[in-house]
């Protein structure tokens, strides 16, 4: 997957050097490009941005000289057909999910533009969504960062880590929070020793019954997601669900007889 990340401070990104994204780019898996947007200004002061029209506080990124930057990562001045997919972070779009980020970890080309200031111009993602390119504007939660680096290194990293051949362990991706069909948040996990400051792990995960392991795994999640974001439960698929499933989630106050649970007490 080829990477392209445009930023006024694109220095942030040699920390995408460390740990297994580091390990990623040694690989080959990944190549990753941090440009500086200042490299496409004309003027001495290599201004990026510009006072709002319409007046209020702070300034805003000028749409012209973003538009040399990504004409050129984009190949806009090519026919080719197959374009990198545009996606700009931004705290008033809509929120990144897993769902997003396994849905990206199948493209082959992506370009992040990293705002900063009171954002980028508008008129920036609809040009270029006007002339077919896949743009995308991704919140990653509801709080304002003072730029993008950091929502783009949270977004690339969930992301890469879904790339065959990124994790160590395949299969620590397959049952995590928020993934799958139905995606219910994680059970709590525990290492040893099996007893530490007067804490047990629960009995049951030294059993060696697998079945029950697995069982009890399941509730947990279950319990947890039904105390911490109930959303994520009403949106189950209630025909997917095991008979145990169901029995867990009525004795946790939902009704489980349509085609998503209903909490009922
Ligand atoms: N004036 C904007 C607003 O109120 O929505 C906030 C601009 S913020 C200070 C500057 C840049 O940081 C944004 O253009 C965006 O790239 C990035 N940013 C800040 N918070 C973010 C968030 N929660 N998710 C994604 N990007 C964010």
């Amino acid at each position: 997957m080829d990477i392209d990340i445009v930023s006024v401070f694109p220095e942030y990104f040699d920390v995408l050097d460390l740990s297994l994204l580091g390990k990623a780019k040694s690989k080959g898996l990944i190549s990753v490009h941090a440009h500086n947007l200042r490299d496409w200004t004309h003027d001495v002061h290599q201004s990026v941005d510009d006072t709002p029209v319409g007046g209020g506080a702070g300034m805003v990124m000028k749409p012209a000289v973003w538009a040399e930057c990504l004409d050129e990562l984009l190949g806009m001045h090519t026919e080719s057909p197959d374009r990198p997919i545009l996606i700009f972070p931004n705290p008033s779009a809509p929120l990144f999910t897993q769902q997003d980020a396994t849905e990206l970890s199948h493209a082959q080309h992506l370009v992040f533009g990293c705002g900063r200031y009171e954002g980028y111009d508008a008129r920036i993602p609809a040009y270029y969504r006007e002339r077919g390119v896949d743009v995308r504007e991704y919140s990653i939660g509801d709080y304002v960062l003072n730029g993008g680096e950091v929502a783009v290194s949270v977004m690339l990293e969930a992301i890469t880590r879904l790339l065959p051949g990124f994790m160590g362990n395949p299969d620590s991706i397959i049952e995590e929070s928020y993934t799958g069909g139905n995606a219910l948040l994680e059970h709590n996990q525990y290492t040893k020793p099996a007893s530490w400051r007067g804490l047990d792990v629960p009995a049951v995960l030294l059993s060696g019954d697998h079945a029950k392991v697995d069982r009890f795994r399941r509730d947990e999640a279950l319990k947890k997601t039904d105390r911490i974001r109930p959303d994520l439960i009403a949106q189950l698929d209630c025909h997917a669900l095991s008979k145990a499933d169901r029995k867990t989630l009525i004795e946790l106050g939902w009704e489980v007889s349509g085609d998503h649970p209903r909490r009922i007490s």
